[in-house]
C-alpha cells in the first residue's frame, strides 16, 4: 500500500483516465482528473466492451449496472452492398470460452457509469495539458490558461494527441533518448462519420424488437467506403462510415488541407446518405438514421493507428490511446485502455514509498505486464483493417476469410480474451471460462495486496 499523501495526476478524462481514476478511488489513493472539455461530451457511438474487461467491472460491483445499460451482441453480420449476407461470426461462443459475453454499450452510457462512481470535485473539464516538469519529488503539469497542478506521478491518459506525451517526449528527444519510431506522426488511413439516433419506431427497424445488438457490417462494392449499425438499447441505433483514403496522411497534412473543417463532415452525410442498410426492412439507407441523429451528435473523425515504444520515464506514464493508438476494426482501444489502468492501478497500489526507484519499477512493472498484450491487439486491429481496405488483394483476403470456419475465429479471439486482468486490491473473481485467463503478475506483487482493500461506498 502506498504512503497516504501520495498523490496521482490524470492528464484526460476520456475511458482510460476515467478508469484508473475510479480503481484509485477504490483504492484510497489520491488522485486528480484534468480534461480538456469543458464538459462531458463523449462521441455518440457504440462500444464492443469484451471478456477481457468484464471482470473488473463484475469486481467493481458494476455488472447489473452495466448489463442493463448494454446489450449482448450474439453474431457479426457481413454484408455485400446488394445487401447480400457474405459471412458471419458467432460471438456468443466466448460465453463458455471465457465466462462473460461480448457487448455492445454507448460510449455516453460507459462514461456516465465511471463518471457516477467519481466524486465530482476530482474532475477538472476546460483543464488542457501543455507542458510538464518532472523534478526529484514532485511533477507539476502546466494548463494552457496559464494554471498548474503539482503530484507524485503523472498519468497521461490524453488519447492519441496526448499533450502529456508530447511534453515527454519533446524532452527525451532534446536529451537525446527519443528512440526514432517515437518521433514519427500518427499514420492515418481512413477517416470516419458517427453517431447515434434518438429513439427510432421499431416498426420501422425491426430488428430493434430482438434481445441481441444486431450488428452489420456493409462493404461497397465499388466505392472505398464500409459502413456499420448497431441496435442499441432504447430503440436507438449506433452508426458509423468508414472511408478508406486512397493515400496514407497525417493530422498535420489533414488539418492544413482547406476542405478540413466542419464543412468536411456535412460534404461526407452527402456522400453516404443513400447507401444500403439492412435494418430489417427493405430500402433503408444510411439517410434513415443520419436524419434521426442530432446534428451536434454527428462526429467526423480522422482513425489512425500507432504503438508507441517509449510509456514513461520519470514521474510519468501513458496509458490507453495515448501509448497505443489503434485502428477500430477489431474494436479493441477501449478495452486495452482499461486493461492498461488495471494494470498500473495493481503496480501503484503495491508501491510502499514514492522513491523515484520505487516509482520506475512501479512503471516497468506495469509495461512488461502490459506491451506484449497491447501490441497483440494492435496487431490484430491492423489485421482486420485488411479486411476492410479496397486493394485488390483486401478483396482477396476477404473472400478468404468468408470460408474461415468457426475455429479459426475461437483461435483468434482466445488470445485477445485470454488476457482478463483483474485488480489485486478488490475481491478476485472466479474464471468461469472454459480457456482459462493468463496468469497475471500483478495479482501477486504483495500478498498483502490480495486482502480486499477498499470496498468504499461509491460516489452517489
Ligand atoms: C469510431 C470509433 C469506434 C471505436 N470503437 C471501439 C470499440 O468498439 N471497442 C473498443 O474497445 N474501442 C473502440 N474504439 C477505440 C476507443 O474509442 C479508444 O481506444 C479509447 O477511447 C481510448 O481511450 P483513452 O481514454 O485512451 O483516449 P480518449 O478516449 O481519446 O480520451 C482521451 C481524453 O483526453 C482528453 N485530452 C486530450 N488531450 C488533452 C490534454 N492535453 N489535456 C487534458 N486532456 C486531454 C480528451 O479530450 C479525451 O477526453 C473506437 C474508436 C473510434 C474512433
Amino acid at each position: 500500500m502506498p504512503p497516504a499523501n501520495l498523490k496521482v495526476l490524470i492528464s484526460g478524462g476520456g475511458i482510460a483516465g476515467l478508469t484508473l481514476a475510479v480503481l484509485l478511488e477504490r483504492a484510497g489513493i489520491d488522485y486528480q482528473v484534468f480534461e480538456l472539455a469543458k464538459t462531458v461530451r463523449p462521441l455518440g457511438t457504440a462500444l464492443s466492451i469484451g471478456p477481457s474487461v468484464m471482470p473488473m467491472i463484475e469486481q467493481l460491483g458494476l455488472l447489473e449496472k452495466f448489463v442493463a445499460l448494454a446489450k449482448v451482441n450474439d453474431v457479426v453480420s457481413n454484408f455485400n452492398e446488394e445487401l447480400q449476407l457474405t459471412s458471419t461470426v458467432n460471438y456468443m461462443e466466448f460465453l463458455g470460452r471465457t465466462g462473460y459475453p461480448n457487448y455492445v454499450i454507448s460510449r455516453p452510457h460507459l462514461y456516465d457509469l465511471l463518471l457516477s462512481q467519481l466524486p465530482k470535485e476530482k474532475i477538472h473539464m476546460g483543464h488542457r495539458v501543455a507542458t510538464i516538469l518532472q523534478g526529484d519529488t514532485e511533477v507539476t503539469v502546466s494548463f494552457t490558461d496559464g494554471t498548474s497542478a503539482t503530484g507524485h506521478i503523472l498519468v497521461g491518459a490524453d488519447g492519441a494527441y496526448s499533450g502529456v506525451r508530447k511534453s515527454l517526449y519533446d524532452q527525451l528527444h532534446l536529451a537525446g533518448k527519443l528512440p526514432l519510431s517515437d518521433q514519427e506522426e500518427l499514420p492515418c488511413s481512413s477517416v470516419c462519420l458517427v453517431g447515434q439516433t434518438g429513439p427510432l419506431s421499431a416498426d420501422k427497424f425491426p430488428h430493434l424488437k430482438e434481445k441481441y445488438c444486431r450488428f452489420e457490417n456493409i462493404s461497397g462494392r465499388d466505392k472505398p467506403y464500409t459502413w456499420l449499425t448497431f441496435c442499441m438499447p432504447n430503440n436507438t441505433i449506433c452508426w458509423m462510415v468508414i472511408e478508406h483514403l486512397y493515400m496514407e496522411t497525417n493530422r498535420s497534412e489533414m488539418v492544413r488541407s482547406p476542405a478540413w473543417d466542419q464543412g468536411v463532415a456535412d460534404a461526407m452525410i452527402d456522400k453516404v446518405r443513400l447507401f444500403p442498410i439492412p435494418s430489417g426492412a427493405p430500402g433503408l439507407t444510411l439517410a434513415d438514421l443520419i436524419d434521426e441523429t442530432p446534428r451536434e451528435l454527428i462526429s467526423h473523425v480522422a482513425l489512425e493507428g500507432k504503438f508507441f515504444e517509449t510509456w514513461y520515464a520519470g514521474r510519468t506514464v501513458l496509458i490507453g490511446d495515448a501509448c497505443h493508438k489503434m485502428y477500430p476494426s477489431a474494436a479493441q482501444g477501449a478495452n486495452v485502455a482499461i486493461q492498461d489502468a488495471i494494470v498500473l492501478s495493481n503496480y501503484l497500489y503495491s508501491m510502499n514509498d514514492m522513491q523515484p526507484e520505487t516509482i520506475t519499477k512501479a512503471f516497468e512493472g506495469y509495461h512488461q505486464e502490459r506491451v506484449d498484450s497491447a501490441r497483440q491487439a494492435h496487431e490484430t486491429s491492423e489485421r482486420f483493417r485488411q479486411l476492410f481496405r479496397k486493394r485488390f488483394i483486401n478483396t482477396v483476403i476477404r473472400f478468404m476469410v468468408k470460408f474461415f470456419p468457426q475455429w479459426v475465429w475461437n483461435r483468434v479471439f482466445d488470445k485477445v480474451y485470454s488476457n482478463r486482468p483483474q485488480v489485486a486490491f478488490l475481491p478476485l473473481v472466479e474464471d468461469r471460462g472454459s480457456v482459462k485467463a493468463f496468469p497475471q503478475r500483478s495479482l501477486h506483487l504483495n500478498e498483502d495486496a490480495l486482502k480486499v482493500a477498499s470496498l468504499a461506498a461509491p460516489a452517489s
